[in-house]
């Protein structure tokens, strides 16, 4: 499959193309050239397929023939070893929790299919590439975990001192081999300045081969599809209209969501739930995209003025907005309310939410106020252990840590402190 740039001023390219640039040449997401639905009994026997089988049918129109199906299913089993259960928490309301992977946050999936992908491409390349990726906290580890001991990549994450948790700072530099941690003076702002100059900085692109391991990659933000598929496998006997709510901030996981949608999947609406970070509320509110600076909030992760997959999702509905909103809803949450709906969580069923699935829970129950027949999912990002002090000051329980994270909490930290974009680029030319 090919895939052409959103900004139509470059060449199209094939999917292993798209992986390792990240990025078109004139700055645009790469899309698919054709999305091509699944068959109508591939849905009606959804029950009968592995969470392999259901992964390999929906992604191998978009990595056919630069993958042999054989590799494709072994890397499909390597990422796919872990569950994805759909948790009840009332009578029409589920969580379809994505955070037991190795580093307890919903990225594992996408990081890890990139790196296989990736390995894959460099088999028999001579030239290494470099994945430079910034991270205010969860990408850093995942995209750690996932790429590392993968031949013919090497991995350098920026993270800013200080402003990391414990938990996070760990994942993510205590791994050695090809994963390189350096530790910015600075902001994460900064840290993703010091990467896009990088990416635009011709004499470094001349001597190494950069890509990116955000969800503006494609071999990251595709597969995060599966979930949504997953989940409609667990819940369609019951009958119901299927409505999903995805607590968002790049809008990469629900815009793969819709990814699955078009790919014949019945859902009869997206709910994206955001924090203060309301760029795209008020885009479905006055159909106006002002982008802003990123406010701080408890549900961090979805701190984002300026999402960089919402295009993607505009480009879906042929940037018509009536269709858009009949497939799209979005709402925004304050800290406090998201904190109640915590408490609301545990006091209906026991359930520990994290900040980022309580935004979902409230989109929701939004939504649900005026479509009480209909059958909804919020999707739970991250393990509640990893926002422990939040969680556990907010619902007054103690959460249990999972053995993922007491395996890294004695390992020892190495970073390398940098300050300025120049020792970045030095770092990366030396090594
Ligand atoms: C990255 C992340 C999100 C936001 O996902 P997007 O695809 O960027 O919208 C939500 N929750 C958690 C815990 C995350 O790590």
């Amino acid at each position: 499959m090919n895939f052409y740039s959103l900004n139509k001023q470059a060449p199209n390219v094939s999917f292993k193309d798209a992986v390792i640039k990240g990025i078109a040449p004139d700055r645009g997401l790469y899309f698919p050239e054709n999305i091509t639905p699944l068959s109508a009994s591939f849905f009606e026997n959804i029950e009968s397929l592995s969470n392999v089988e259901i992964a390999f049918e929906a992604i191998k129109q978009f990595v056919s023939e630069e993958i042999p199906e054989n590799k494709l299913k072994a890397i499909l089993t390597t990422v796919l070893d872990f569950d994805f259960p759909v948790v009840k928490i009332d009578k029409n309301t589920a969580t379809l929790e994505l955070f037991h992977g190795p580093t307890m946050a919903f990225k594992d999936v996408g990081a890890r299919f990139m790196a296989n992908c990736l390995g894959y491409f460099s088999e028999g390349e001579n030239k290494e590439v470099t994945v430079l990726v910034a991270t205010s906290g969860d990408t850093g580890g995942a995209v750690a975990n996932g790429f590392l001991g993968v031949k013919g990549v090497k991995v350098v994450i920026l993270y800013p001192s200080g402003k990391v948790s414990d938990i996070q700072e760990r994942q993510l530099t205590t791994l050695g081999k090809n994963i390189t941690a350096l530790e910015v003076d600075g902001t994460f702002d900064d840290c993703q300045k010091m990467v896009k100059t990088a990416f635009l900085d011709d004499d470094l692109l001349g001597k190494m081969q950069l890509t990116s391991a955000n969800s503006i990659n494609v071999a990251r933000w595709l597969p995060q599809l599966f979930y949504f598929l997953f989940a409609y496998k667990e819940v369609k006997s019951k009958g119901k209209e299927i409505v999903f709510s995805v607590p968002s901030g790049n809008f990469g996981n629900i815009c793969a969501g819709m990814m699955a949608q078009k790919l014949g999947m019945p859902v009869k609406q997206f709910i994206a739930a955001t924090n203060v970070n309301d760029t795209v509320p008020q885009f479905m509110k006055t159909q106006e995209y002002n982008p802003k600076p990123s406010t701080a909030t408890i549900s961090n992760a979805m701190d984002v003025g300026d999402p960089s997959n919402f295009i993607r999702i505009r480009h879906l509905f042929k940037d018509n907005f009536e269709d858009l909103s009949k497939n799209l809803s979005s709402y925004s949450f304050t800290d406090e309310e998201t904190k109640k709906a915590m408490i609301q969580i545990h006091n209906t069923c026991g359930y520990a939410a994290d900040p980022h699935g309580a935004v979902g829970y409230l989109g929701l129950k939004k939504y649900q106020e005026n479509e009480v027949n209909t059958y909804g999912i919020f999707l739970e990002t991250a393990h509640p252990v990893k926002f422990l002090d939040i969680v556990e000051n907010t619902i007054g329980k103690k959460i249990e840590i999972p053995t993922q994270i007491t395996k890294v909490m004695d390992k020892e930290k190495i970073s390398i402190k940098i300050e300025t974009y120049n020792e970045l680029k030095d770092y990366l030319l030396d090594n």
